[in-house]
């Protein structure tokens, strides 16, 4: 359903991706999930729409449009794949969305065509094997030498689309401390760069996750994007509209465990009477529903400040900080729900609310977890001379 402050633009947006979740993502799913293999021509299909470039400008070949309908596009997948839609946000907000906001005229015309066609399929590097909650902590090393050319050196873990990605927007230390961090355009094939293992998931498994490895890797300085060791303001920015969008994911999973278990209670009977008459199913339904319509308030009102630009820095990631912190832990409860509704038939894969909740848990970690979360608005909250006194 609608919220009152959709455009007429986004309506039409929420229409044409259920029809394609529909017709592209729901006849390969269960098997996609079962072989944990990535739906590729559903990917190309995506850049034919024009949805790779959703929130990049379009005199820069993009959509033009914004956080509330990426978070559309995202909630209207998830209802019906998660992992692809997970894919999707990696390559959409992560990379592009990003060359885009901060990239160089000459960058975003080298890049921006293949991504947004969906040619070239992009992510992001920032976390490492030892550094995911401290993403500052991060030990890959981006050297400058003396023809402009940087050489890199070291890795990252966990990346959506590491496997299949042909561009990457990945962060390196180039100073002395660990704010000073820049941004590079990694490309497939650049010599000394290789993808890892590709990691086995409990969920988002049609979402191909690995390792990114650097050896002595040559990066012309034309792939720095911005000034050297100024990444971080951008980097946590990014990380906000990462949080605001994926929400939608969130928001899609819950709503088919809820559209699914409602269905059931309805057609299920024990005792001779629906399911749905006993007091306890329709309290789990109540409260699954009345959750997710908060959530959903909350991450699109949060979508649209964004859009209109009316918070800026801490302000603005403590509000999608709790966008994420509550959707995250809504789709979980909600498919464990779920679960529970279907019995035997929920725990078996027959229904597709074991998958969602098995894709639901991994939101409560990516992009910035339920703990770290919660840190970024006591800290708001509170101040950091209070809540970090236990640290010092
Ligand atoms: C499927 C998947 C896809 C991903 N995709 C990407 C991607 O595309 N790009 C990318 O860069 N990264 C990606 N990630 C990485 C993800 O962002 C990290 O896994 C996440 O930030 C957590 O880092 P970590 O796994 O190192 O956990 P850790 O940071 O080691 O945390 C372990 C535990 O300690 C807790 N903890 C840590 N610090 C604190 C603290 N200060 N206070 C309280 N508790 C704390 C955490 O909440 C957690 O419970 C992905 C991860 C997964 C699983």
């Amino acid at each position: 359903m609608s919220l009152w402050f959709f455009s007429e633009e986004e309506k039409m947006l929420a229409e044409s991706v259920k029809a394609f979740a529909q017709s592209e993502l729901l006849p390969k799913i269960e098997h996609l999930d079962e072989i944990e293999s990535f739906n590729a021509p559903a990917f190309k299909k995506l850049g034919n729409m024009g949805l790779l470039g959703i929130t990049v400008p379009e005199e820069d070949g993009g959509a033009g449009m914004g956080a509330v309908a990426a978070t559309i596009a995202m909630e209207e997948m998830a209802a019906v794949d998660a992992s692809t839609t997970l894919s999707y946000l990696a390559h959409t907000i992560l990379c592009v969305n990003q060359i885009g906001r901060n990239g160089s005229k000459e960058q975003k015309q080298k890049y921006l065509p293949k991504l947004i066609s969906g040619e070239h399929i992009g992510g992001m590097g920032m976390s490492e094997p030892g550094s995911g909650s401290d993403a500052l902590g991060m030990l890959t090393r981006a050297e400058r030498q003396k023809d402009g050319t940087y050489k890199i050196n070291g890795s990252k873990s966990w990346i959506t689309n590491g496997p299949n990605g042909d561009i990457f927007y990945c962060y390196a230390r180039t100073g002395a401390t660990k704010k000073d961090v820049s941004t590079f355009i990694i490309e497939k094939g650049m010599e000394g760069f290789t993808t890892g293992k590709k990691f086995k998931k409990m969920g988002m498994r049609a979402s191909p996750t690995g390792e990114l490895w650097f050896t002595d890797v040559m990066v012309p300085g034309a792939n720095r994007i911005g000034e050297e060791n100024a990444s971080v303001k951008a980097m946590m920015r990014n990380l906000d509209i990462e949080r605001i969008t994926i929400a939608g994911i969130s928001l899609g999973s819950a709503r088919n465990c809820i559209e699914v278990a409602t269905q059931y209670c309805k057609e299920r009977k024990q005792f001779d009477v629906p399911i749905g008459a006993f007091q306890q199913m329709q309290e789990r339904l109540a409260e699954a529903t009345a959750w997710y319509e908060a959530c959903r308030a909350l991450t699109y009102q949060a979508a649209k400040t964004w859009d209109m630009g009316l918070m800026q820095g801490k302000e603005a990631s403590m509000m999608a900080a709790k966008a994420k912190l509550q959707a995250a832990q809504m789709a979980t409860q909600v498919g464990l729900d779920a679960i529970q509704i279907l019995g035997g038939y929920g725990y078996t894969r027959e229904f597709p609310v074991e998958r969602q909740m098995r894709d639901a848990k991994l939101i409560e970690i990516g992009a910035g977890t339920n703990e770290i979360l919660r840190l970024i608005i006591a800290r708001q909250m509170l101040g950091t001379d209070v809540a970090d006194a236990l640290m010092k």
